[in-house]
């Protein structure tokens, strides 16, 4: 599969995702707070090179690659890149079209325990803030289309998958996804 190929197909999946996101969410009424972006402040948020690809193909179609690899090259912030606190709006995800699978992901899919039961996985704030919903949503997994987070790690695995094995702190995905477009036009343009 050539590169741009398969960016195509990780869009596809997240494309798929999103539907099955906006379809669970109108199930369970579950839903961000607005303004919130408060998971993109955790520290720790790991991603694959491949789940960043498509943003990384975009920054080069706009001439703005090396510019993003200079800022995550020097950066020592280990929050991510792309959140713009001071953003107005919904989130705060500056780059909201191109978030990784795990930003799409988090707070509206499961997990499988260790005896194969789905657990969902989602945020403080709406355990909480919408307990009625969140508990009806848990007594109800086995009924709900429910993202499933490993099978969707499986289907970036089937796109590339030594781009999608490995995964690295936030900054680091995105910067090596855009080393990974930079080599592959290095040889082409
Ligand atoms: S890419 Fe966007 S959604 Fe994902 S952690 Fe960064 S700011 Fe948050």
């Amino acid at each position: 599969m050539t590169l741009p190929e398969k960016v195509n197909a990780v869009r596809t999946v997240f494309e798929q995702l999103d539907a099955r996101i906006a379809a669970f969410q109108n199930e369970t009424s579950l839903h961000c707070k607005f303004g919130c972006g408060k998971c993109c402040f955790k520290a720790d948020i790991e991603a694959s090179v491949l789940e960043f690809l498509p943003f990384a193909l975009h920054l080069y179609q706009n001439k703005l690659a090396e510019h993003w690899h200079e800022k995550l090259q020097s950066t020592t912030v280990p929050v991510c890149l792309i959140l713009n606190p001071t953003q107005a709006g919904a989130g705060l995800c500056s780059e909201y079209v191109h978030r990784g699978l795990i930003c799409r992901l988090f707070g509206y899919s499961a997990r499988t325990n260790k005896y194969g039961k789905k657990e969902l996985v989602t945020c403080q704030i709406i355990k909480t803030e919408q307990a009625p919903a969140y508990q009806s949503a848990v007594d109800k997994i086995d009924a709900l289309d429910i993202p499933v987070m490993n099978q969707l790690y499986m289907q970036l695995h089937a796109i590339d998958f030594e781009l999608a094995q490995k995964f690295y702190p936030i900054n680091q995905a995105i910067q090596h996804a855009i080393e990974t477009v930079l080599q592959y036009y290095a040889y082409r343009d």
